[in-house]
């Protein structure tokens, strides 16, 4: 099994606008919008790039470190 990032992204659901941004911009293909109203993040595939967190409309994503 390929080892986790101990970088990943976390969105703030309430903050989350759905607008698809990150689903476009991720090089990973690491994050979905779930049921149309909030970004979810896949944690096996995201390695913490920091590029959504950058372009977020919302400022709706921070990048933290894994416990
Ligand atoms: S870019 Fe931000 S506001 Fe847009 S879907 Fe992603 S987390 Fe939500
Ligand atoms: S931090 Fe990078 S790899 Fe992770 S979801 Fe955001 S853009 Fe994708």
């Amino acid at each position: 099994m390929m080892k986790r990032s101990p970088r990943h992204a976390v969105v703030h659901k309430a903050s989350c606008v759905a607008c698809g941004t990150c689903v476009d911009v991720c090089p990973r293909g690491a994050m979905r919008i779930h049921a149309g109203s909030f970004a979810e993040v896949n944690e096996d595939l995201c390695v913490g790039c920091e590029t959504c967190a950058r372009e977020c409309p919302a400022s709706a994503i921070t990048v933290e470190v894994r416990a």
